[in-house]
C-alpha cells in the first residue's frame, strides 16, 4: 500500500526552469529513524513539489543489526537511548552503501510535530532526544574527518516546528537554499502546503483503513488489538515486528497513531464524558495525562483510552524501547487506564537489538 503513496510525485512549485531541472537531478537521502515513521509523506510531498521526484528521495532502509554492525560502528553516540543509538547506521547506510551516491543527505531536527491532538493539549513537541539526534549523531561522522565533505554529500539539518505550520517555510528555506538550485521563500512557502497536504492524504487513507477495520469487528463479532507506542516502533528492527506475530494469528491490529477520527465515533465514545464535564472534547486528555507537552506521548495516552473504550479492542500492546526516559513516567497511567476497563494490556519494555522471541511466543499464547 506504501508504493501507492511513494510514487506520487506532487504538482512542482513555480520556480525558474533551469533551476527546476538541476534539482530534478539531485539525490537526497532521509534516514528512515524516530519522528521520520509518521511525517515522510511530508517530505516527500515537500521536495516534490520544489522539482525533486520522489524516486530521487532516498530512505535508509529498515533499522537492522547488521547495519549498525556494517555503517554504523565507531560513530555511535554513547549515554542514549537504543533508537537514537540506530541512527548513525541510517546515516552510514546513506553515505557507504547506495549503488548511486546521494548528494544531500537531509535529516531535520523535528521540534515539534503536526499532531491530530494539537489545539487540545498544551504542546505538541518530539521528544529532546529526537530532536537533537542529528547534531549528535553527526559528530560521529565529523570527530576526526569530515566524511561528508569526504564523500561530496552536503549534510543539511535544519530546525522544524511542524506543530506551527507559519514558521516552517522560513526554516526550511534557510536550511535549504544554499543546496538546492535558486530556491526561494515563495517556492518553499508553497512546497510546504503541498508537504501538509500529502501528509493528511496519507494520514486521511490510513485512519479510513482503520475504520473499515474496525467496521468488519463489529459486524463480525471479532477481537483487534491496539499498538500503543511510538512512531519508530514500527520499524522492524526497533519495534521488532511484535504485532505482526499477533497479526498473524488472525488478530488485526491498529496503531493509536492512526486510529479514525470520525465525528460519530468520537461522539460514541467520548460523548458522554464531554456532556459530563470530564473533558472539554474527545481529544482532551487532561482527565489522565495533564502535563501534555510530548506529541507522541500524548498520542499513546489518548490511545489508551480509546482501547479502554472500543469493545472489538481486546487487547493493547505496549511497546517501548530500552533506556527510554520519556515512556517511564507514562508505564503506569496507561496501564491502569486499559486494564480498568477489562481490555488485556502486555507490555514490551526495553526493546533493543534483541528480539524478544520468548516473550513473544509466551504472551502470544496467552493472547489466544
Ligand atoms: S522517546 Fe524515548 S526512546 Fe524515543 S528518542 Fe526519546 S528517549 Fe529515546
Amino acid at each position: 500500500m506504501l508504493a501507492k503513496w511513494f510514487e506520487r510525485t506532487p504538482s512542482v512549485a513555480p520556480g525558474r526552469d533551469a533551476d527546476i531541472e538541476a534539482r530534478a537531478k539531485l539525490r537526497i537521502g532521509l534516514p528512515k529513524v524516530l519522528n521520520i515513521w509518521t511525517t515522510h509523506q511530508f517530505w516527500l510531498g515537500f521536495f516534490g513539489a520544489l522539482g525533486v521526484p520522489n524516486e530521487r528521495v532516498v530512505f535508509s532502509s529498515d533499522t537492522s543489526e547488521e547495519q549498525g554492525r556494517e555503517y554504523g560502528r565507531g560513530r555511535g553516540t554513547v549515554d542514549c537511548c537504543y533508537p537514537v543509538k540506530c541512527v548513525s547506521g541510517h546515516y552510514g547506510e546513506l553515505i557507504f552503501g547506495q549503488k548511486r551516491k546521494i548528494d544531500i543527505l537531509f535529516s531535520p531536527m523535528i521540534y515539534s510535530l503536526d499532531s491530530f491532538l494539537g489545539g487540545h493539549v498544551m504542546e505538541s513537541l518530539a521528544c529532546p532526544r529526537v530532536m537533537a539526534a542529528p547534531e549528535n549523531i553527526r559528530a560521529g561522522f565529523v570527530k576526526e574527518r569530515d566524511v561528508f565533505a569526504e564523500n561530496g554529500i552536503a549534510y543539511v539539518a535544519p530546525l522544524v516546528s511542524l506543530a506551527e505550520p507559519r514558521l516552517v517555510p522560513r526554516q526550511l528555506h534557510d536550511g535549504l537554499k544554499h543546496v538546492l538550485p535558486g530556491l526561494s521563500l515563495s517556492e518553499t512557502e508553497h512546497a510546504v502546503e503541498a508537504g501538509y497536504r500529502a501528509l493528511a492524504d496519507f494520514n486521511a487513507e490510513l485512519r479510513s483503513r482503520s475504520r473499515a477495520i474496525l467496521e468488519l469487528c463489529a459486524s463480525e463479532g471479532r477481537a483487534c488489538i491496539m499498538v500503543l507506542a511510538r512512531p519508530y516502533h514500527m520499524d522492524a528492527g526497533i519495534g521488532h515486528e511484535v504485532e505482526a506475530d499477533l497479526q498473524a494469528h488472525g488478530y488485526p491490529i491498529l496503531w493509536a497513531q492512526y486510529f479514525p477520527l470520525d465525528a460519530d465515533l468520537m461522539q460514541w465514545m467520548f460523548g458522554a464524558d464531554v456532556a459530563a464535564g470530564h473533558i472539554k472534547s474527545p481529544f482532551d486528555i487532561a482527565d489522565v495525562w495533564p502535563s501534555s507537552y510530548s506529541a507522541n506521548t500524548n498520542e499513546i495516552l489518548w490511545g489508551a483510552k480509546v482501547a479502554a473504550r472500543i469493545p472489538w479492542i481486546t487487547c493493547a500492546i505496549r511497546l517501548t524501547s530500552y533506556e527510554c526516559g520519556m515512556d517511564q513516567p507514562t508505564f503506569t497511567p496507561v496501564q491502569q487506564i486499559v486494564e480498568r476497563s477489562g481490555t488485556l494490556f502486555f507490555s514490551f519494555q526495553e526493546l533493543d537489538s534483541t528480539k524478544p522471541a520468548g516473550s513473544v511466543k509466551i504472551r502470544v499464547e496467552t493472547v489466544l
